[in-house]
């Protein structure tokens, strides 16, 4: 996570002044407020700004005049209700800005979550970083046979195919990257390399560089969507390299609006959805009565995964 001298100043300066205000506060999100939070290699998670708290929620609720809190039980409770009975409106008015440095490939999963304002760094106007995502040879895992779309987790790779990978990866991000240099005539501290050439555009040049490079981003969102983000990402089903992110992402909520993460991990995380079939199973085997997939009306994957839900 390399952040420079001037980027660790700015974010101490904002960390010394205090403002006053009637707002609704996170006194645990104040602590880490502008913090960086170290995710991958190079990448990070930062809260830079967030509006409203668990109360913001309960006072929507209520439509409420005042702070909107009875007693905290009370309110606890309400929010679990809210969020298990699906009542989302009172959680989009709470709203979170991070800013988030991330690799290019996980930036175009992201970006698919709809609901949030982004604004990227923009690859047209500055330079790109060399910063690249090398994996970790733990996380350097073979081709997943049941789940097509990812790796199998259990499966990594022996000493030398994770030697040979990342030797791979390192050299193509460092060519890659010398390229990208060479076509905008610049070395790395910016100077040009031949003061007779203007150098291709930036807008072009970047087109070479691989998708383990980094991006930057500010992602604003309200936390009903967030919600969602994070119920999709940060899942074992997702892939690691977002997922950790959403994990970073998951913490910074639990001090953000506690009371809204328990009832978040409690009925969502935590929790599964099952179809009509699915019920009727489960009610069958509570009675002590057999069925078999078949009977069930439920697929072999189905079966499958019910089975390996309630074991
Ligand atoms: C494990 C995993 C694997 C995936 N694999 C693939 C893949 O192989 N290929 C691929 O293309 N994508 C893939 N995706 C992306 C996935 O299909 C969704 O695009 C992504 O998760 C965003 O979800 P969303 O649309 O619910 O979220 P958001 O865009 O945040 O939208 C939130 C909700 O708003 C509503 N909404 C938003 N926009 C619209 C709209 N235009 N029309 C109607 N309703 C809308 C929907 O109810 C939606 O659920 C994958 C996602 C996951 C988590």
């Amino acid at each position: 996570m390399a952040l420079t001298k001037e980027q660790l100043a700015e974010i101490d300066q904002l960390c010394t002044q205090s403002n006053q205000t009637l707002r609704p506060v996170a006194p645990d999100l104040e602590k880490v407020l502008y913090q960086p939070f170290q995710v991958l290699d190079h990448g990070f998670v930062r809260v830079v700004d967030y509006m409203g708290n668990d109360d913001s929620v309960v006072q929507a609720a209520r439509v409420s005049y005042g702070a909107g809190t009875k007693k905290v039980n009370a309110d606890r409770a309400l929010i679990n209700y809210l969020l298990a009975h699906r009542h989302t409106t009172p959680f989009e008015m709470c709203e979170i800005k991070f800013h988030i440095k991330l690799p290019i490939f996980v930036a175009r999963q992201w970006i698919r979550h709809r609901t949030a304002s982004v604004n990227e760094y923009s690859a047209r106007y500055s330079i790109m970083e060399d910063e690249f995502y090398i994996p970790r040879p733990e996380h350097l895992a073979a081709q997943s046979k049941v789940n097509h779309q990812g790796r199998d987790e259990t499966k990594v790779l022996n000493a030398e195919e994770q030697k040979q990978v990342l030797k791979i990866l390192k050299e193509d991000a460092v060519k890659s990257y010398q390229h990208y240099l060479e076509m905008i005539n610049q070395d790395v501290a910016g100077n040009p390399i031949d003061e007779q050439k203007d150098g291709l555009a930036r807008e072009l040049a970047r087109m070479n560089l691989p998708l383990n490079c980094y991006t930057q981003w500010y992602w604003k969102i309200d936390m009903h969507n967030l919600l969602h983000f994070l119920n999709l990402r940060a899942d074992s089903h997702a892939q690691y390299e977002i997922r950790v992110y959403a994990e970073a992402m998951l913490d910074l909520v639990k001090k953000w609006v506690p009371h809204c993460h328990e009832a978040f991990m409690k009925n969502q995380k935590t929790g599964k959805n099952l179809s009509g079939p699915a019920l009727n199973a489960i009610r069958k085997m509570i009675k002590g009565e057999k069925i078999s997939q078949e009977e069930s009306g439920l697929s072999v994957r189905e079966w499958g995964e019910l089975i390996e839900l309630i074991k």
